[in-house]
Formats: structure tokens, sequence, C-alpha cells
């Protein structure tokens, strides 16, 4: 009975070892597409323009700006700011 009940073991540990593989193959796939995603990321940031400001939410020191023109000229430009660490938006001007 004990030798039965070893090979269902092992039977097991070879079901475990295909799910294991499989999963480890999957990750790797999503590593690969995640590493390829931050990298477009990246590059998106780099040419944003930047400005060296406090975050009001997490201090983070350097904040991405844009800015539009409202309605009236005499109003001047609203500037948008967006943090790139906890992603908090505001706007001034
Ligand atoms: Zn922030």
């Amino acid at each position: 009975m004990r030798s039965v009940h070893y090979a269902k073991q092992r039977e097991m540990l070879k079901i475990i070892g295909k799910d294991i593989s499989y999963v480890v193959s999957d990750e790797d796939i999503r590593r690969e597409l995640g590493i390829s995603l931050f990298g477009e990321k990246t590059q998106e940031d780099t040419e944003l323009p930047k400005i060296k400001k406090a975050c009001e939410k997490c201090q983070h020191p350097e904040l991405v700006y844009t800015t539009r023109q409202t309605r009236s000229a005499d109003e001047g430009q609203t500037t948008y700011y967006t943090c790139p660490n906890c992603g908090h938006r505001f706007t001034e001007g």
C-alpha cells in the first residue's frame, strides 16, 4: 500500500512540476511585457516638460507640467501640474 501511495505522490509532483514551469514561463512573458511597457512610459515621460516644484500631496520635488491658454488672452495661461510619483494633479494660474 505504501508503494502505491508513493507512486501517487510522484505523479502529483510531476503535475505540480508542470504547473510550476507553466507559471514561470507565463510570468516571464508578463515580465517582458511589463519591461517593454515601462520602457515606453519612461520614453513618454522624458518628452514632457518638468519643473522643480514640490507635489502638494507627497512632496515629490519634480512635477510634470503642461500649459493651456484660456479663452481670454488677458487671463493668461493655466498651468497643469501632474506628479509623476503619486499621480496627483492640480492647476495653477
Ligand atoms: Zn505627489
